[in-house]
């Protein structure tokens, strides 16, 4: 074995977020001598911004079947095995009594930090590491890895920060993340670390991200948010439905339902169709024929806020005025349209810079899926958001980064 003057460790975790933290706890857990780097001067930036800085940490319940509230292009067969590796029952006990931040349940099956502190999250999960062993290095960006050859005789990786600095290493877990808000310190970096190593991506995408649009009419309504339900189309055939609260901002939609479906629009070009306060065509048939004596933008605006039934109507070509009972087949159906099928008007997206999250990324395809450990590259394993798989609104991006972080954490501590 080579002789190394730079520190060396058991394991060397690169990227200090959500994942990277629980991959320290569980790798040190796992007896291993742990460093974990991070190139920003604290850990988990994103921690501290998720959920409005509330941090919607996990959900409550699990969808059944549970990975159907995740997306990858790769096996969902792989990644029903992810989930089998740690409940979500076990994951929220972990956070109350193991990084001891207390929880609270909200509506749409959210769970938050009862103090409402996105940073008692971040503070647990790096006061837990450290109490477990692993060292937490700051300001240390990676920007090179070298992977054990046979050429240079040496059985470990080496790191190398932007300056002269060097880590040295028998495992390596890369938990850099995506690329969204990249001035949280995931600018994408880590994908070309994930490249240079051999490892396949998928070309990578906004998700969970504000749409925008040209329509002023919308735009007007700007702070306005209502429950809707929504179907993703593309050539007519519908791909995703959801139903939750939907928002209209300046530059055009967002709120849960919109940044659920917004992937479906920026990677497929799907047409996102909305039913306002989420009734089918039937309720409104029965409703608006149960008052066939009232006129019509009365009726709609008994169900619908004031100004977008105003608009609905007057975009559906109806008289406001008219009875409903008066409505003619094809004016029904006009109706119908805006109040249920309303196609959203869809200009663009906010981008990576508001993005909750990256879509894409390096293939699940790459790893093995029973430890995270690289095909390509022995030794060096992939969790979080990095990898190509990630989660819609709802605490479900935590809990990936979690169960990832705790599988890569536990299988890198393992000495052969
Ligand atoms: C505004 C916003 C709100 C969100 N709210 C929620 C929410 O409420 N609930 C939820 O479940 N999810 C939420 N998310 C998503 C969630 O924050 C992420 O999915 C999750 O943090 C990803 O964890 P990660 O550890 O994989 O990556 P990250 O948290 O991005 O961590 C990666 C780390 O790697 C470091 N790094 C990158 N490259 C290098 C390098 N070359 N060398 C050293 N360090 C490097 C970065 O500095 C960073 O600290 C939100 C995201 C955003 C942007």
């Amino acid at each position: 074995m080579s002789q190394h003057t730079h520190p060396t460790y058991d394991v060397a975790i690169v990227g200090a977020g959500a994942a990277g933290l629980m991959a320290a706890i569980w790798a040190a857990r796992g007896g291993a001598k742990v460093v974990l780097l991070d190139g920003q001067s604290k850990a988990g930036g994103k921690i501290l911004i998720s959920g409005g800085g509330r941090c919607n940490v996990l959900p409550i319940e699990s969808c059944d079947p549970v990975e159907s509230s995740f997306h990858t292009s790769g096996s969902r067969n792989v990644l029903k095995r992810f989930f089998k590796t740690w409940r979500l029952p076990e994951i929220q006990d972990f956070v109350r009594w193991e990084l001891d931040v207390p929880l609270v349940e909200e509506d749409d099956n959210k769970l938050f930090p009862e103090s409402g502190k996105a940073r008692d999250v971040r503070d647990g999960l790096v006061r837990e590491a450290e109490q477990c062993g692993a060292t937490i290095t700051y300001d240390w960006r990676v920007a090179a890895i070298d992977k054990p050859t046979p050429k240079t005789e040496s059985d470990c990786f080496v790191l190398h920060a932007e300056d002269e600095r060097q880590i040295v290493a028998k495992k390596v877990i890369l938990a850099t993340g995506g690329e969204s808000v990249p001035s949280t310190g995931s600018d994408g970096f880590g994908y070309r670390l994930a490249k240079v190593l051999g490892h396949k991506s998928v070309p990578t995408f906004p998700a969970l991200a504000p749409l925008t649009t040209n329509d002023s009419d919308l735009t007007d309504l700007a702070g306005l948010s209502l429950p809707v339900s929504w179907r993703a189309v593309v050539s007519g055939k519908e791909v995703a439905s959801g139903e939750r609260s939907f928002l209209f901002t300046h530059k055009g939609f967002s709120g849960p339902a919109v940044l659920d479906a917004s992937h479906y629009a920026i990677r497929d070009n799907a047409e996102i169709l909305i039913a306002w306060e989420g009734n089918t065509r039937q309720d409104w048939i029965d409703f608006l024929q149960s008052r066939a004596r009232r006129n019509v933008s009365k009726t709609v605006a008994d169900v619908l806020p004031n100004r977008l039934a105003a608009l609905l109507v007057k975009r559906s070509g109806v008289r406001g005025e008219m009875r409903c009972g008066n409505l003619t087949r094809s004016t029904f159906d006009a109706l119908l349209d805006q109040l249920c099928d309303f196609r959203l008007p869809i200009s663009g997206h906010r981008g990576f810079a508001v993005a909750e999250v990256t879509g894409g990324g390096v293939t699940l395809e790459s790893i093995d899926p029973s430890t995270l450990e690289s095909r390509k590259t022995p030794g060096l394993y992939l969790c979080g958001e990095i990898l190509d798989v990630f989660g819609d609104i709802g605490g479900f991006n935590f809990q990936w980064a979690f169960i990832s972080g705790r599988l890569a954490g536990e299988c890198a501590a393992k000495v052969e």
